[in-house]
Protein backbone atom coordinates (compact mmCIF):
# COMPACT_ATOMS: atom_id res chain seq x y z
CA UNK A 1 0.00 0.00 0.00
CA UNK A 2 1.40 3.44 -0.85
CA UNK A 3 1.65 6.08 1.79
CA UNK A 4 -0.68 9.18 1.69
CA UNK A 5 0.53 11.58 -0.96
CA UNK A 6 2.03 14.72 0.90
CA UNK A 7 2.20 18.78 -0.73
CA UNK A 8 3.07 21.73 0.07
CA UNK A 9 1.83 25.39 -1.42
CA UNK A 10 4.88 27.54 -2.17
CA UNK A 11 3.14 30.58 -3.26
CA UNK A 12 0.87 30.13 -6.54
CA UNK A 13 2.58 26.16 -6.76
CA UNK A 14 2.98 23.16 -4.63
CA UNK A 15 5.40 20.69 -3.90
CA UNK A 16 3.99 17.16 -3.79
CA UNK A 17 5.34 13.75 -2.83
CA UNK A 18 3.96 10.22 -3.85
CA UNK A 19 5.29 6.89 -3.45
CA UNK A 20 4.48 5.72 -7.18
CA UNK A 21 6.11 4.94 -10.38
CA UNK A 22 7.65 8.16 -12.64
CA UNK A 23 6.51 6.59 -16.08
CA UNK A 24 3.09 6.48 -14.80
CA UNK A 25 3.16 10.23 -14.26
CA UNK A 26 -0.05 12.64 -15.85
CA UNK A 27 1.80 15.68 -15.94
CA UNK A 28 3.47 17.73 -18.73
CA UNK A 29 6.89 16.53 -18.03
CA UNK A 30 9.03 13.82 -16.35
CA UNK A 31 12.39 13.87 -15.14
CA UNK A 32 15.13 10.83 -15.78
CA UNK A 33 18.13 10.21 -13.69
CA UNK A 34 20.19 10.42 -16.62
CA UNK A 35 24.46 9.80 -17.38
CA UNK A 36 26.40 12.08 -19.10
CA UNK A 37 26.52 10.39 -21.76
CA UNK A 38 22.66 10.03 -22.51
CA UNK A 39 23.39 6.83 -23.17
CA UNK A 40 20.61 5.18 -21.51
CA UNK A 41 20.85 2.99 -18.23
CA UNK A 42 19.31 0.53 -15.51
CA UNK A 43 17.27 1.98 -12.82
CA UNK A 44 14.72 4.99 -13.32
CA UNK A 45 16.28 5.71 -16.83
CA UNK A 46 15.87 2.22 -17.71
CA UNK A 47 11.88 2.20 -17.01
CA UNK A 48 11.79 5.99 -19.22
CA UNK A 49 13.10 5.03 -22.06
CA UNK A 50 11.47 1.67 -22.02
CA UNK A 51 8.19 3.82 -21.42
CA UNK A 52 9.34 5.92 -24.09
CA UNK A 53 10.31 3.90 -26.52
CA UNK A 54 13.55 3.64 -29.19
CA UNK A 55 12.92 6.99 -30.48
CA UNK A 56 13.71 8.45 -26.77
CA UNK A 57 17.64 7.20 -27.10
CA UNK A 58 17.61 8.70 -30.71
CA UNK A 59 16.63 11.88 -29.53
CA UNK A 60 19.13 11.53 -27.16
CA UNK A 61 21.83 10.31 -29.28
CA UNK A 62 21.54 13.51 -31.14
CA UNK A 63 21.74 15.61 -28.23
CA UNK A 64 25.23 13.85 -27.67
CA UNK A 65 25.33 14.26 -24.02
CA UNK A 66 25.05 16.48 -20.82
CA UNK A 67 27.28 17.94 -18.32
CA UNK A 68 26.98 16.71 -14.86
CA UNK A 69 24.83 18.70 -12.42
CA UNK A 70 22.66 20.15 -15.98
CA UNK A 71 19.68 19.29 -18.09
CA UNK A 72 18.40 18.61 -21.22
CA UNK A 73 14.71 18.35 -22.47
CA UNK A 74 13.33 15.66 -25.61
CA UNK A 75 9.77 14.86 -26.58
CA UNK A 76 8.71 11.95 -24.08
CA UNK A 77 7.31 9.84 -27.38
CA UNK A 78 5.42 7.32 -26.09
CA UNK A 79 4.98 8.41 -22.34
CA UNK A 80 1.60 10.23 -21.27
CA UNK A 81 3.92 12.82 -20.54
CA UNK A 82 4.69 15.36 -23.76
CA UNK A 83 8.50 15.81 -22.31
CA UNK A 84 11.40 14.07 -20.79
CA UNK A 85 13.69 16.26 -18.90
CA UNK A 86 17.64 14.29 -18.53
CA UNK A 87 18.92 15.30 -15.45
CA UNK A 88 22.45 14.66 -14.41
CA UNK A 89 23.49 14.43 -11.20
CA UNK A 90 26.80 13.61 -9.15
CA UNK A 91 27.70 10.44 -8.21
CA UNK A 92 28.35 10.25 -4.46
CA UNK A 93 32.08 10.26 -3.44
CA UNK A 94 32.16 11.18 0.47
CA UNK A 95 30.31 14.56 -0.01
CA UNK A 96 33.62 16.45 -0.41
CA UNK A 97 33.46 16.88 -3.99
CA UNK A 98 30.63 19.43 -4.68
CA UNK A 99 28.35 16.99 -5.14
CA UNK A 100 25.48 19.14 -2.96
CA UNK A 101 26.12 22.29 -5.17
CA UNK A 102 25.95 20.08 -8.88
CA UNK A 103 22.52 17.90 -7.25
CA UNK A 104 21.22 21.55 -6.44
CA UNK A 105 21.75 22.29 -9.75
CA UNK A 106 20.81 19.27 -11.59
CA UNK A 107 17.45 20.15 -9.94
CA UNK A 108 17.89 24.20 -10.86
CA UNK A 109 18.61 23.19 -14.39
CA UNK A 110 15.48 20.79 -14.77
CA UNK A 111 13.01 23.53 -13.85
CA UNK A 112 14.52 26.33 -16.02
CA UNK A 113 14.56 24.24 -19.27
CA UNK A 114 10.98 23.29 -18.67
CA UNK A 115 9.63 26.37 -17.86
CA UNK A 116 11.52 27.06 -21.03
CA UNK A 117 8.88 25.20 -22.33
CA UNK A 118 5.56 26.43 -20.61
CA UNK A 119 5.89 22.54 -18.63
CA UNK A 120 3.13 23.68 -15.83
CA UNK A 121 3.39 19.88 -14.08
CA UNK A 122 6.71 18.25 -13.57
CA UNK A 123 7.44 14.75 -11.94
CA UNK A 124 11.13 14.10 -10.23
CA UNK A 125 12.52 11.04 -9.00
CA UNK A 126 15.34 10.81 -6.72
CA UNK A 127 17.97 12.02 -8.64
CA UNK A 128 21.81 10.55 -8.04
CA UNK A 129 20.53 8.64 -5.22
CA UNK A 130 19.86 5.12 -6.50
CA UNK A 131 23.17 3.49 -8.30
CA UNK A 132 24.94 7.14 -7.68
CA UNK A 133 24.97 6.06 -4.03
CA UNK A 134 23.82 9.83 -2.60
CA UNK A 135 22.49 9.33 0.76
CA UNK A 136 19.09 9.73 0.23
CA UNK A 137 18.32 11.74 3.42
CA UNK A 138 20.66 14.26 1.97
CA UNK A 139 19.63 14.17 -1.50
CA UNK A 140 16.13 14.88 -0.56
CA UNK A 141 17.08 17.43 1.58
CA UNK A 142 18.75 19.19 -1.82
CA UNK A 143 16.11 18.18 -4.14
CA UNK A 144 13.52 19.93 -1.76
CA UNK A 145 15.26 23.04 -0.53
CA UNK A 146 16.03 23.48 -4.97
CA UNK A 147 12.78 23.14 -6.20
CA UNK A 148 11.38 25.86 -3.11
CA UNK A 149 13.53 27.98 -4.22
CA UNK A 150 13.05 27.84 -7.95
CA UNK A 151 9.02 27.95 -7.05
CA UNK A 152 10.02 31.24 -4.20
CA UNK A 153 12.44 32.83 -7.05
CA UNK A 154 10.74 32.31 -10.17
CA UNK A 155 6.88 33.11 -8.84
CA UNK A 156 6.38 34.02 -12.65
CA UNK A 157 7.06 30.64 -14.44
CA UNK A 158 4.70 28.16 -15.45
CA UNK A 159 5.44 25.72 -13.02
CA UNK A 160 2.54 25.20 -11.10
CA UNK A 161 3.48 21.71 -9.73
CA UNK A 162 6.82 19.99 -8.80
CA UNK A 163 5.62 16.64 -7.91
CA UNK A 164 8.64 13.91 -6.40
CA UNK A 165 7.74 10.25 -7.14
CA UNK A 166 9.82 7.99 -4.62
CA UNK A 167 9.87 4.89 -5.75
CA UNK A 168 9.62 2.50 -2.38
CA UNK A 169 8.19 3.24 0.79
CA UNK A 170 11.62 3.98 2.40
CA UNK A 171 12.86 6.73 -0.06
CA UNK A 172 8.64 7.97 0.52
CA UNK A 173 9.46 8.11 4.47
CA UNK A 174 12.84 10.00 3.56
CA UNK A 175 11.94 12.05 1.58
CA UNK A 176 8.21 12.69 3.78
CA UNK A 177 10.42 13.22 6.85
CA UNK A 178 12.97 15.93 5.09
CA UNK A 179 9.88 18.10 3.34
CA UNK A 180 8.18 18.41 7.10
CA UNK A 181 11.55 19.93 8.13
CA UNK A 182 12.52 21.64 4.79
CA UNK A 183 9.15 23.12 4.02
CA UNK A 184 7.02 23.15 7.05
CA UNK A 185 3.54 21.97 7.70
CA UNK A 186 1.08 21.95 5.23
P1 LIG B 1 21.09 7.48 -10.15
O1 LIG B 1 22.03 6.79 -11.09
O2 LIG B 1 20.98 8.98 -10.43
O3 LIG B 1 21.38 7.19 -8.72
P2 LIG B 1 18.91 5.52 -10.24
O4 LIG B 1 18.01 5.28 -11.38
O5 LIG B 1 19.90 4.45 -9.91
O6 LIG B 1 19.64 6.93 -10.55
O7 LIG B 1 18.06 5.81 -8.95
C1 LIG B 1 17.45 7.04 -8.63
C2 LIG B 1 16.20 6.77 -7.80
O8 LIG B 1 15.13 6.43 -8.68
C3 LIG B 1 16.32 5.60 -6.81
O9 LIG B 1 15.76 6.00 -5.56
C4 LIG B 1 15.46 4.51 -7.46
O10 LIG B 1 14.88 3.65 -6.49
C5 LIG B 1 14.41 5.33 -8.14
N1 LIG B 1 13.66 4.68 -9.23
C6 LIG B 1 13.99 3.59 -9.97
N2 LIG B 1 13.01 3.32 -10.87
C7 LIG B 1 12.05 4.28 -10.70
C8 LIG B 1 10.77 4.55 -11.31
N3 LIG B 1 10.30 3.77 -12.29
N4 LIG B 1 10.07 5.62 -10.86
C9 LIG B 1 10.55 6.41 -9.87
N5 LIG B 1 11.73 6.21 -9.28
C10 LIG B 1 12.47 5.16 -9.67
Amino acid sequence: MADEPKAYEIGHSRIELVQGDIVEQKVDAIVTAANSALAGGGGVDGAVHWAAGPELLDACERIGGCPTGSAVLTPGFDLPSKHVVHAVGPIWEGGDANEEALLASAYRRSLQVAAEHDVRSIAFPAISAGVYGYPMDEAARVALRASEHYLRTNPGSSLRLVRFVLFDARSFVVFARAAEAELGKA
